[in-house]
This record gives structure tokens, C-alpha cells and sequence, in this order.
């Protein structure tokens, strides 16, 4: 019996093997869970596992029995040791910087937009009381 289970190298926890069992009994056709993770045991156990040509079969050990079968681009996909790891945060982080250039680009295209200001409501919007005592920043 174990807790960590090895496929292709990529560990799996019992638990989330036996909370993300894709059989009809756990899962709806839809994918939706018909059970909730805190209902499972803790201590699950894994008591058989063997490769198929699909995938992995699990079967978990008493008393908490129950036989789980997973296609392999499922068991892939969710790998923790994966060194998808990195490109994850990487395409999150584009994601970050591609969602702030969209939105500096959004201000400097209303700005070019918006009716130019008054030269003297530019002078006073750029001038803070903070440079106000330093007159040789003032050009
Ligand atoms: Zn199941």
C-alpha cells in the first residue's frame, strides 16, 4: 500500500488520484465531481496500479475500495513534478505583461485622443509642491 504513486516519473498522490477518479459512479458526464474533496478519506491508499495502454489503472486499497482509471494525457497534464511547472508561471506572467502593455496602450491612445490641454493646466498638472522649493528644476 502506498500514499505517492509513480507514473512515467511524475509522483500522484492517492487522494487526488482518488478525488479525480473519472468513473461514472465519481464523475458526471460533464466532468463535475459527485462527491466533495473533504468527503474523501485522508488516508486513502493505493493497493494495485498498473499501466494500460491508455493510461493508469489504480485500485485503492480497504476500506476505502474503489477502482479508478485514468488516460494517460490526464495523469500528464496534472503532473506536480512537471517541468510544465515553469512555462506555467512563464505564460502567466506574459499574461501579466500583455494585459498591462493593453492597457498603457488604451491610455496613450485616449490620451492622443483627448483634446490637448490649456498650456497652463499642463504647467500646473506637471508642477508638485514637492519641486515647487527647487527652482533650478523648473526650465
Ligand atoms: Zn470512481
Amino acid at each position: 500500500m502506498q500514499d505517492i504513486l509513480t507514473y512515467k516519473n511524475q509522483r500522484f498522490h492517492s487522494l487526488w488520484l482518488r478525488d479525480n477518479c473519472q468513473c461514472p459512479e465519481c464523475r458526471h458526464e460533464n466532468g463535475q465531481r459527485l462527491h466533495e474533496t473533504w468527503q474523501l478519506p485522508a488516508d486513502v491508499k493505493i493497493a494495485e496500479s498498473r499501466e494500460t495502454d491508455t493510461g493508469l489503472w489504480v485500485r485503492f486499497a480497504e476500506p476505502h475500495a474503489h477502482e479508478s482509471e485514468f488516460i494517460d494525457a490526464y495523469l500528464t497534464e496534472h503532473a506536480y513534478d512537471q517541468p510544465a511547472a515553469k512555462p506555467e508561471t512563464t505564460s502567466l506572467w506574459e499574461a501579466i505583461w500583455s494585459w498591462t502593455a493593453s492597457v498603457s496602450n488604451t491610455r496613450t491612445s485616449s490620451a492622443m485622443t483627448a483634446p490637448s490641454w490649456p498650456g497652463w493646466m499642463r504647467l500646473s498638472a506637471t508642477a508638485s509642491p514637492s519641486s515647487a522649493g527647487y527652482p533650478h528644476r523648473q526650465e
